[in-house]
């Protein structure tokens, strides 16, 4: 089964109708959501539209799809992202509100190898930043390998801490293999607002029979994405912080 993983977002039809283009031209078989489907972007509508369409065989919720949805209050967001938590849950229809507020949390199971989460399993709020942060994680995780995002960094842990293999080295296109013996915790980064200086999309490619994982970044819209902030009204940083991919 070869999982396509997408996580973070953030109401960018841009930057997902782009990953999915390019998505198509790998080749996967079905679709993993980490949460975050909405939030700081200009079209939140077009972006949960579009991921239900993909009928994600493991869809889970993120923070600020929480907030969003109106089941937490954002008082643990910064300002610009409750201004754009609160466009959100105006512009949404009640039908989509509805979708949001019924997103299950993290972890999810999908296989007896592989679960997903937002943040880390024990908690889908908490962010992995470092090996300590990886490895608590990966304590709490139940399967082998554990896809997480939140972070929007794209990241690759293993245990035993051995180097993991890299099988592709291009322009931000790497494949990885992962070790058969021991586990993964991975983050293949963000698609609607990345956050390592590398603006384009990010994605990722999950083989579990063949054990690797593919990350991927795409160009895409940025001016589109940019443009659709700006006519929501929203702070302009989040338009100006897609150029930078910060
Ligand atoms: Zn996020």
């Amino acid at each position: 089964m070869r999982y396509l993983i997408l996580t973070d977002i953030h109401a960018n039809r841009h930057a997902l109708q782009a990953v999915l283009a390019d998505a198509a031209v790998q080749g996967y078989d079905t679709v993993l959501c980490l949460g975050d489907i909405v939030g700081y972007g200009g079209e939140p509508g077009a972006a949960l539209d579009l991921t239900l369409g993909l009928s994600p065989t493991g869809l889970i919720r993120g923070n600020h799809d929480k907030v969003c949805a109106g089941l937490e209050p954002a008082t643990s967001f910064n300002d610009v992202a409750r201004r754009a938590a609160e466009w959100t849950h105006a512009v949404l229809s009640p039908a989509q509100l509805r979708i949001l507020v019924a997103l299950p949390r993290g972890p999810m199971r999908i296989t007896g190898d592989l679960e997903i989460c937002h943040g880390t399993p024990f908690n889908e709020d908490q962010y992995v930043f470092d090996v300590g942060d990886a490895g608590r994680a990966m304590r709490s995780a139940a399967c082998r390998v554990c896809l997480f995002g939140h972070t929007h960094l794209p990241a690759l842990y293993s245990t035993p801490a051995h180097p993991v293999e890299r099988l592709l080295d291009g322009d931000g296109d790497g494949e990885y293999r992962l070790p058969r013996e021991g586990s993964a915790l991975i983050n293949v980064g963000s698609v609607g607002q990345p956050r390592d200086g590398d603006p384009r999309a990010a994605y990722g490619l999950l083989d579990l029979e063949r054990s690797t994982i593919r990350m991927r970044r795409v160009a895409y819209d940025i001016a589109g994405a940019q443009a659709a902030i700006r006519a929501a009204g929203l702070p302009a940083w989040l338009a100006q912080r897609l150029a930078s991919g910060e």
